[in-house]
């Protein structure tokens, strides 16, 4: 077998402890199989912070010499299997460890497999991904991505689900018998042994084929050299803001050109521009400065800075004006207010179909409006 490494790709905090058990449970189990492994994280990754894409690795070995061996490289340049836990990051991921956009399966070897956890179907999941040269297979775990914080784990079995899944695509790495043994002796619970069970035999995979998917060159910047550096710590101050897109009202702020923090964000603000009472305070609690003065007095969050934070939802004082809905929705990083103006009722329509959908699904994290947690309690308690 030589090496077979697997990588978790998710939320630095929201979802650091489920990528943790993923790759942790793959070295204990690859153990009852008789094979060799470690799991770490990637060490540009930490420290972590909210949303921020990273990853964490398993490489599983024969002996221990093939393990010290692929260990050698620090961090695998190609994975057998890539684990995805949030479906949104398959439009691409910039972490602290690269620069510029990288594919989702950018390290997924040639016949490798990709899961996804995902309500979406591969359909709408191959939009999204980009496109590579070699085939691949696609997976997916039908549920919603779990997310949690910093001091608290959502134990879901999200991790017993992807482990069962990744038994079923790559057995060869580890086998279904050596898993659940070791997520019983682990955990000592029959619950997490039957999804690990019923992860494997639900899991089904499809091929991808060359040229299949997402055809955008994914956004790239070049890093100045060892020479082209300035002498000493030089870091370049933005330019100043200017009036609305370059005109003379309203207010554009400088913004940087090569970091974009849009793969950080699993939602985005969609604004009702018709109820917008124009009080700025999205504008002044945005964490991101993504607002943008609209030439009319009202604000418009530039996609390419918006973490999807939820801070000018949970601000605004008007119900419904401001609502975080789901990264899955959206193909673009278009202005809101130039759609808006262009067709105000075209606009209308469309945020009006995502506003409701977004009520009936389990969002995964983050409370519409101030007292949302309160009323999500006492509905609990009724019930
Ligand atoms: S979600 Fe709202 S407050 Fe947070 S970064 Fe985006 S525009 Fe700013
Ligand atoms: S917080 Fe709401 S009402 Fe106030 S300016 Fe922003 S979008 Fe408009």
């Amino acid at each position: 077998m030589a090496t077979l490494a697997v990588e978790v790709v998710y939320r630095g905090i929201f979802q650091k402890t489920l990528a943790r058990n993923i790759v942790r449970h793959i070295v204990f189990a690859a153990r009852k199989d008789g094979k060799i492994g470690t799991a770490f994280g990637r060490y540009g990754d930490s420290p972590e912070r909210n949303g921020i894409p990273a990853k964490q690795f398993a490489i599983v070995a024969d002996t221990p010499l093939e393990l010290e061996e692929s260990m050698a490289v620090y961090e695998a340049s190609s994975v057998d299997v890539t684990i995805n836990v949030d479906d949104t990051m398959c439009k691409g991921i910039e972490s602290w460890a690269w620069y510029g956009l990288q594919p989702i399966n950018e390290l997924t070897k040639p016949g490798g497999t990709l899961i996804v956890t995902s309500r979406q179907d591969a359909a709408s999941l191959i939009e999204d991904i980009h496109q590579k040269d070699t085939p691949y297979n696609l997976a997916i775990i039908p549920s919603t991505v779990s997310f949690s914080g910093l001091w608290v784990y959502k134990d879901d079995h999200t991790d017993m689900r992807a482990l069962g899944a990744l038994c079923k695509v790559c057995p060869e790495l580890v086998s279904l018998e050596a898993m659940l043994k070791s997520i019983k002796e682990q955990t000592d619970s029959d619950a997490k042994v039957s999804s690990v069970q019923r992860a494997h035999d639900r899991t089904t995979s499809r091929p991808v084929e060359p040229g299949e998917g997402n055809s955008e060159t994914p956004f790239s910047f070049d890093l100045p050299g060892w020479k082209t550096m300035e002498e000493g710590l030089v870091i370049r101050g933005l330019p100043a803001g200017t009036g609305f897109r370059g005109g003379e009202e309203g207010y554009t702020p400088g913004r940087s050109e090569v970091f974009k923090k849009w793969s950080t964000r699993s939602m985005r603000p969609v604004i009702n521009f018709d109820t917008c009472i124009k009080c700025t305070l999205c504008w002044l609690q945005c964490p991101d400065t993504c607002f943008d003065v609209t030439s009319d007095g009202l604000y418009d969050a530039n996609m390419e800075s918006c973490c999807g934070c939820g801070v000018c939802e949970a601000v605004c004082p008007v119900p419904d004006c401001v609502t975080m809905v789901s990264e899955t929705e959206f193909t673009g990083n278009d202005s809101q207010w130039d759609a808006w103006t262009a067709d105000k009722d075209g606009y209308n329509k469309w945020m009006t179909v995502l506003v409701e959908k977004q009520k009936d699904e389990t969002r995964t994290h983050g409370f519409h409006h101030v007292g949302a947690y309160a009323d999500d309690i006492s509905a609990m308690e009724d019930a």
